[in-house]
C-alpha cells in the first residue's frame, strides 16, 4: 500500500515549497466523497476550490469526456476551429446577464481569463487603470495578483506588480465597513489617485472567494454599475468562484439585478477540467484586433465538452433551486452551532456558498486564525475536508457539490460541529 506520508516526503524533495498541500493523496473520488491511497474515506466539502459544483465524476461529465476524447481531444482552435465552441460561446451568451449582443472567448485558468478582460476593457477604452478591491481574488499571474487585495500568502515577494492598479475598499458590514464608506473611499481614489476618466475597468467579485466569503451589499453593485456608466469604465464581474449556480443562480451578480460590462467564469465551468471564459458586451469584446485574443489551450475541446454537460446538468437536476437548499439547510445548522458557540462571530454566504467566521471575542471580533487551523486539522482528522479562507485566515468556507447527497450532507454537518468543539476543547450539544 502507498503510504501518505512517504508521498509527502517524495513532494518535498521534487515539489517547490510554495506549492503548498495537505497531506490527503487521493486515490479515487464520486461526488461528494473521496478516497485517499491509504482507503480513508472524506467528504468533501472544498470540491477543488468551487469547482467541482456538479460533483467528482458526474456521469454525464464523463461520458461527454469520453466521447470527445474518441473524436479529437486537441487541435488548437486558431488552428481547426470546432462547432462545440462556437455552440458553447453561444450557450453563455445567452445564460449571462444582460438584454445585448454578447460575445464569449475561452482560456484554461481563471487568471487567464481575468487577464483577458482587463486586456479587452483596456483596448475598448484606451485607457490603462483598473480599480479592484481590498481582500479580492483575481489569480496568481503577476497582473491577476497586482488586482489581487491579500498580501499572504499570495503577494509576498512576488512584486513589482503592473502598473495603474488601484484599490479601493470592499465593504464588509461585520468589520464595520459600509456601502456609503466605501463609495466614499471609491471617491477619494478618483480624487487624490487615479482620474475616473483614466480608468479603463473596475474589476468586482460579487461574493469575495478567497478574501472571505464576504457578500458585496446589492446597493454597493448598484452603484459601481452607476458609478461605471457615469465615467465610461467596463464594469467587470468576477464570476469565477462565485459562477456556475453555487450561489443559487447561474451568476451570483444577477442576485443584485446588476448587468456587468464582463463576466469571467472559470472553475464550475468545466466540471473538474480546465477551462475559463470572458462573456461581454459584444462591441466591447470585439474590440482587439484579429490574433490578439486566445492561446494554445484556450477552449480545449475536452474542457468544451465537459463544460456543455455541466450545463446539462444544472438544468436538468436544477441545481440553482439546490445550491439555494443546502445553502439554507448549512446555515440553520451552522446559525444554530453558532448560538453555543461564541468564537463563530458571524455565520454568512450567499445560496452554497456559505462561511463562518472565527473570533477570539464576539466583541472585539478579534481574528481566531490559529483556531479556524485547529477546526481544519479537526476536520480532516475525522474524515472532513474544509477550507479556510479570509485576509485573516480565520474564516471556513463550505463549498460542497452542489449534488451532494442529503445523508453526506448531513454528516459532514456534523463533522464540522465535532471538529469546532474539539478545537475549542468544549463539547456542542446535538443540533437538530
Ligand atoms: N478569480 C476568482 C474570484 C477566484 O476565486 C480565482 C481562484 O480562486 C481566480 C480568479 C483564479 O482562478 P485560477 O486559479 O483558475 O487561475
Amino acid at each position: 500500500m502507498t503510504c501518505s506520508a512517504d508521498l509527502q516526503a517524495r513532494k518535498a524533495a521534487a515539489v517547490p515549497h510554495g506549492v503548498a498541500t495537505r497531506g490527503i493523496y487521493v486515490a479515487k473520488a464520486q461526488n461528494a466523497e473521496l478516497w485517499d491511497v491509504e482507503g480513508r474515506r472524506y467528504i468533501d466539502f472544498a470540491a477543488g476550490i468551487a469547482v467541482l459544483n456538479t460533483g467528482h465524476r458526474h456521469p454525464q461529465v464523463m461520458a461527454a469526456v469520453a466521447r470527445q476524447a474518441q473524436a479529437f481531444t486537441h487541435t488548437c482552435f486558431h488552428v481547426a476551429p470546432y462547432e462545440s465552441y462556437v455552440r458553447l460561446a453561444e450557450r453563455l451568451n445567452a445564460l449571462t446577464p444582460g438584454d445585448f449582443a454578447k460575445k464569449t472567448l475561452f482560456l484554461t485558468s481563471g487568471a487567464e481569463a481575468v487577464e483577458n478582460a482587463i486586456k479587452i476593457a483596456r483596448y475598448h477604452t484606451r485607457r490603462s487603470a483598473v480599480i479592484a478591491f481590498s481582500g479580492g481574488f483575481h489569480g496568481r499571474t503577476l497582473m491577476t495578483l497586482g488586482l489581487t487585495g491579500k498580501v499572504m500568502p499570495y503577494k509576498r515577494g512576488f512584486g513589482p506588480f503592473p502598473a495603474e492598479i488601484y484599490h479601493a475598499e470592499f465593504p464588509v458590514p461585520y468589520h464595520g465597513i459600509g456601502t456609503a464608506r466605501a463609495l466614499e473611499d471609491l471617491e477619494r481614489l478618483f480624487h487624490g489617485d487615479v482620474d475616473p476618466r483614466a480608468v479603463a475597468a473596475i474589476i468586482v467579485e460579487p461574493v469575495q472567494g478567497e478574501g472571505g466569503f464576504n457578500v458585496a451589499p446589492f446597493e454597493f453593485l448598484r452603484a459601481l454599475r452607476e458609478v461605471c456608466d457615469r465615467h465610461g469604465i467596463v464594469m467587470i464581474a468576477d464570476e469565477v468562484q462565485g459562477g456556475m449556480a453555487r450561489t443559487g443562480k447561474m451568476f451570483s451578480i444577477e442576485h443584485a439585478g446588476v448587468v456587468p460590462d464582463l463576466l469571467t467564469m472559470a472553475k464550475g465551468l468545466g466540471g473538474g477540467f480546465p477551462l475559463s471564459a470572458v462573456t461581454g458586451r459584444a462591441a466591447i469584446m470585439d474590440a482587439a484586433h484579429p490574433g490578439g485574443l486566445g492561446g494554445t489551450y484556450g477552449g480545449n475541446p475536452i474542457g468544451i465538452a465537459a463544460a456543455h454537460a455541466v450545463l446539462d446538468v444544472i438544468e436538468a437536476e436544477q441545481l440553482c433551486a439546490r445550491a439555494a437548499r443546502i445553502g439554507q439547510r448549512m446555515r440553520v445548522y451552522l446559525e444554530a452551532l453558532a448560538r453555543q458557540m461564541p468564537c463563530i462571530g458571524e455565520v454568512r454566504g450567499l445560496g452554497a456558498m456559505v462561511a463562518l467566521e472565527l473570533v477570539k471575542d464576539p466583541a472585539t471580533r478579534e481574528p481566531a486564525p490559529e483556531l479556524t487551523a485547529a477546526v481544519l486539522a479537526q476536520a480532516e482528522a475525522r474524515g472532513l475536508i474544509l477550507l479556510s479562507c479570509g485576509t485573516s485566515a480565520n474564516v471556513i468556507r463550505l463549498l460542497a457539490p452542489l449534488t451532494i447527497e442529503e445523508p453526506v450532507l448531513e454528516e459532514g454537518l456534523g463533522l464540522l460541529a465535532q471538529a469546532l468543539s474539539a478545537a475549542t476543547g468544549g463539547s456542542t450539544r446535538a443540533v437538530a
